[in-house]
């Protein structure tokens, strides 16, 4: 894993705030209120042993204008997902030589045509979305508030960090009030995480609705992968589910599916439940298939009448391959004509490495490997830690044939303002200069025939990593949680 590495700290020329000179108080106080408040993540060598979340010191400027904007597309983005989830032909056309190329594709789109062919026994589906930006402003300081945001990407499977970032909103509000002037800008509320038990709420009650009787409990099933170090944030939905809707929510495995027709039941004798909504914190990445029993088991989910956050569809419609796809000009407007221009304002250059698509390939694979820094290169992968930046990227371009070429997206890499910032890791701080990413939360329940049952878009999320760092995520050890000072 790569270290953060900081540049020298570079204060001069900063307003003043009461927060300077008391640095080391803030910081005793910060940690401790993110303690307090669950702000917790667990030890990279203990999974039972917690300690505070990596979390930014003061939260990070970002234009509200743009903030304003990206927070408005949501809802529509939510109904993209939807339109291309249930547009099979299109995934199945869009998807098909990355699923060539790229064996976790591949078994996702044949899970999908095999539910399809067996009948879907759910026809509902829950989105819990997050739509990740930065801003592209080459060379600015983020304290100007300059840049246009651009999609990173659009995450419709176990979008985490729900809880933990409206826990450090908390944090920034509280150092905001007890430092004077310690965020130069309006904190936004943030309600991700009341907002995301809605969510799973509303699946749970539109389940009841279609099933009203049963001689065993109902209750949410979230699928986690054993030994998951960002457990607080799962914890936080499941209380949330159980004081705000008196829902219950456990925790499963993979491997503890069984088949029962249609029903998906757990535990044995009295202890029999059945799960309402399937919510997946795992299942992303080809290492939650360890074997074919957690594929079987995946497939018996997709087959089920539980209402699963997300479907198979809805996964492949979250990836990077769909989100390429969606760029080109005309395609949005298959689904969503009227949303189609605001939505592709937001989109960076992204660009197909399909066979297919000839000498455009060649040209932009030509100018990718003569201007790497210019390009990020993206496998199907989820979670952080996959893309390719600078010499690896050219390194790979030169050597991949054009079929494994396909398994990935090229993206025009996104420049963003940077600022002096403070980093708390472990209960020290890492002075340098950082830079931001937004994600805004959406949830959206469907009926499978385009109709929305219930959606809101409730908080969001900002990390912020230092200035140099190609990755983002903060599970993969790169960033650290913060929040936004609208300016
Ligand atoms: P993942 O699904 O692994 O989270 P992302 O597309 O979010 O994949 O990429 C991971 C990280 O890489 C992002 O959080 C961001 O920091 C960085 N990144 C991704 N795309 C770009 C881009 N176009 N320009 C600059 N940085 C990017
Ligand atoms: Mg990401």
């Amino acid at each position: 894993m790569r270290l953060l590495t900081f540049i020298a700290p570079l204060l001069g020329g900063r307003k003043m705030t009461k927060l300077q000179g008391h640095e080391e108080e803030a910081l005793g106080d910060a940690v401790a209120w993110c303690v307090a408040n669950g702000g917790c993540y667990a030890d990279p060598n203990d999974p039972k042993l917690y300690g505070h979340a990596p979390f930014a010191l003061e939260p990070f400027p970002f234009p509200r204008a743009e903030y304003d904007r990206v927070v408005a597309l949501q809802p529509a983005f939510g109904r993209l997902v939807d339109c291309v989830a249930r547009d099979a032909a299109w995934l199945e056309d869009t998807l098909k030589e990355t699923a060539a190329s790229d064996e976790f594709t591949r078994k996702l789109l044949e899970l999908r045509r095999e539910t399809d062919a067996k009948g879907l026994k759910q026809t509902c589906s829950l989105g819990l979305l997050r739509s990740d930006y930065m801003l592209d402003a080459p060379g600015s300081n983020a304290e100007d508030g300059s840049g246009r945001a651009l999609q990173v990407e659009l995450n419709t499977i176990a979008s985490s960090f729900g809880c933990l970032s409206t826990v450090i909103s908390g944090l920034h509000s509280y150092i905001a009030q007890k430092y004077e002037g310690a965020s130069n800008g309006v904190l936004p509320p943030n309600k991700a995480k009341d907002g995301l038990c809605a969510g799973l709420a509303a699946a749970h009650a539109e389940f009841l609705r279609q099933f009203p009787s049963s001689d065993v409990p109902r209750r949410v099933a979230m699928v986690v992968q054993p030994g998951e170090r960002n457990q607080m944030d799962q914890r936080m939905l499941e209380h949330g589910l159980w004081e705000g809707h008196g829902i219950d929510l456990r925790r499963v495995t993979l491997l503890d599916v069984e088949e029962n027709g249609g029903k998906l039941i757990f535990g044995e004798g009295d202890d029999r439940w059945e799960a309402s909504v399937v919510y997946f914190r795992a299942g992303y990445a080809p290492d939650d298939y360890a074997s074919d029993k957690e594929w079987q088991a995946r497939a018996v989910i997709e087959a089920s009448n539980a209402i699963k956050c997300p479907t198979v569809a809805y996964q492949l419609a979250g990836t990077k391959k769909v989100q390429q796809a969606l760029a080109a000009p005309g395609i949005i407007e298959k689904w969503l004509p009227s949303d189609a221009e605001s939505l592709r304002g937001v989109f960076a250059g992204l660009y197909s490495l399909d066979v297919a698509d000839g000498a455009s390939v060649d040209a932009i694979v030509a100018e990718a490997i003569e201007h790497p820094s210019k390009f990020v290169c993206k496998p199907q992968r989820e979670g952080g830690g996959n893309n390719l930046y600078g010499d690896e990227l050219k390194e790979s371009l030169m050597k991949f044939s054009p079929q494994e070429r396909a398994a990935y997206v090229l993206m025009d890499r996104i420049q963003p303002p940077s600022k002096t910032a403070t980093l708390v890791r472990g209960g020290e701080s890492i002075v340098g200069a950082c830079v931001c990413e937004l994600g805004i939360y959406g949830t959206i329940l469907t009926n499978g025939e385009g109709a929305t049952i219930f959606e809101n878009t409730p908080g969001h999320l900002l990390r912020q990593k230092s200035l140099g760092v190609d990755e983002g995520g903060v599970a993969a050890g790169f960033a650290c949680l913060s929040s936004p000072a609208l300016v």
